[in-house]
């Protein structure tokens, strides 16, 4: 790696007359400032001050680094250096730093297969894997807050993302029900629709839930909670349904899914006379005024919830949990997800806003692993012998996840991902068609980390994870496989389900 950097360090006022210190403290620096931090057997290594000259109140100087002392970093040494010898003798400090040209070298791990630009960067120059960076925009506050490195792992994560667009995730079978007898290959979405028991909208990707269709979500949701939660020891909480942005960035969530998220925006005033052109148009039209309405908006701090499990996190931020509470198991049951899932949107099944419990466990790894076991063994028993389907699960994990070396991958044993899904005859042969993920199941070591949540006694670190139960998910998968009519159904689910509500004759 090589970094060179050219940039002009501006002084409060003129300082021709410390030229002789600055060469003294010039040579210095490149005798042992700049060489601070170099591993031992590394010969010639850190940074080194190439050039430099004074002009006036301003000091030029061109710099060269490798990767021990970054050319950037080997500038703010030498700031806080000029300051200290500068300041007591010329009544001198630095104002201000100007990046004039930094040129970044270094190798990539393989070819990148097409051209591509970034924030902050002039120009990426890339033959073959070496790569070269311009840049000329940062300012000192960005070079502080390790810009540079997210800006090369950025190019990394860019060129590695070239090569498994396209591709699959991994997936491995890890267990698959016995297979089951299909009453039916009908789409149950489009039939309950026709019975009435749901209604399409009122806008994309939504449904209105009558009384037959709620009391189906609603038993889905029971049987989770009487079958699975409670013999668990779960307790229930309730969270806020929008995510400021700060929460999202923590979990990761603002630069993997801010394609699909719905966005919040506060009035700017709630002053009435300001709206009053605004109703004034509304009246008059009938319509929204939307050019009116945007200015009388604030840009987005916030998102509507996409998962539940940030603001549980962020419940838990910088806290530290008492043994006997461990392992932490809460759910959240009241906030709907949303998500913009545009094309993707079918049934009830790929919605842009649905209803899952997400239970969240924070525990030793040794509590997880247990908790998973049982997990599982509680959703069996739901999916066997209450909801009898056909079902499997697959441990998975995003192809990027796999290729990217982020670090992010969970290759600890038992640590991961493990999908639900579900047969849905309508969509053709088992062997052909695509699953429903109606569930998953998760453990992590970011959350605690990035939270900063600890345990009393600290000597284990503790992990996390959450498990998805889509409602309307395991409401797809059954009655894609038990139809509609009560008759059908297992008895173990009509003794959840009661009866069937009487719902609304419609002429
Ligand atoms: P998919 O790959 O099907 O889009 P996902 O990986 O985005 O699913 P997760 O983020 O893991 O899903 O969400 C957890 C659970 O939430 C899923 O297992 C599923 O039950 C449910 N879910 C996710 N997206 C939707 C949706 N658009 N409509 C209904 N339920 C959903
Ligand atoms: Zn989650
Ligand atoms: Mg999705």
């Amino acid at each position: 790696m090589k970094f060179e950097l050219k940039s002009t360090v501006k002084f409060s006022s003129e300082i021709e007359e410390a030229k002789g210190l600055i060469e003294d403290l010039m040579e210095r620096a490149n005798q042992d400032l700049l060489k601070r931090g170099v591993p031992k057997d590394i010969e010639q290594g850190g940074a080194e001050v190439i050039d430099f000259s004074v002009d006036g109140d301003e000091l030029f100087v061109h710099i060269l680094s490798d990767r021990y002392v970054r050319a950037h970093d080997a500038l703010l040494r030498l700031k806080k250096s000029l300051n200290q010898e500068l300041g007591p003798e010329y009544h001198v400090g630095v104002r201000e730093i100007e990046v004039v040209e930094y040129l970044i070298e270094f190798i990539l791990d393989r070819e990148a297969r097409e051209d591509f630009s970034l924030p902050y960067v002039d120009e990426i120059e890339i033959r073959e894997k070496d790569c070269r960076l311009f840049l000329s925009e940062l300012n000192e506050e960005q070079l502080k807050k390790n810009y540079v490195d997210r800006i090369i792992q950025r190019v990394r994560e860019k060129v590695d993302a070239q090569y498994y667009e396209g591709k699959d995730e991994m997936w491995k079978l890890i267990w698959e029900s016995d297979r089951k007898e299909m009453v039916w290959e009908e789409d149950p979405t489009e039939k309950m629709d026709e019975r009435g028991w749901i209604k399409r909208g009122p806008t994309k990707g939504k449904w209105f839930y009558r009384p037959r269709g709620a009391k189906l979500l609603k038993t889905f949701e029971k049987i989770a909670i009487e079958e699975v939660l409670k013999p668990l020891g779960f307790q229930e909480v309730i969270e806020s349904m929008m995510v400021p942005f700060e929460v999202w960035i923590q979990t990761g969530h603002m630069e993997g899914i801010p394609n699909e998220a719905y966005y919040i925006s506060e009035p700017v005033t709630r002053d009435p006379e300001e709206w009053e052109d605004v109703v004034d148009e509304i009246k008059i039209t009938r319509e929204v005024p939307e050019d009116k309405l945007e200015k009388m908006t604030e840009t987005p701090k916030a998102g509507v919830c996409y998962a539940q499990c940030p603001l549980i996190y962020w419940s838990l931020r910088n806290e530290t949990i008492a043994d006997e509470s461990l392992p932490v198991l809460v759910y959240e049951k009241t906030v709907p997800s949303t998500r913009y899932e545009s094309g993707g949107r079918q049934g009830i099944e790929r919605v842009d806003e649905f209803h899952r419990i997400e239970p969240v466990y924070i525990g030793t790894k040794e509590q997880l692993l247990k908790l998973k076991e049982d997990l599982i063994s509680r959703y069996k028993h739901v999916f066997n012998e209450i909801m009898d389907i056909e079902w499997r699960m697959a441990q998975v994990e995003p192809f990027y996840l796999q290729q990217a070396g982020t670090g992010e991958v969970e290759e600890e044993e038992g640590l991961g991902t493990i999908d639900f899904e579900a047969y849905l005859p309508y969509r053709g042969s088992r062997e052909e068609s695509e699953w429903l993920e109606f569930g998953n199941l998760s453990i992590f070591s970011k959350y605690t980390e990035e939270f900063n949540i600890k345990s009393q006694s600290q000597d284990e670190k503790l992990l996390s994870g959450c498990t998805g139960i889509g409602i309307e998910r395991w409401a797809a998968a059954f009655l894609a496989q038990k139809g509609l009519d009560p008759e059908n159904w297992p008895t173990s689910f009509k003794d959840h389900f009661g009866e069937m509500p009487e719902g609304i004759k419609l002429l």
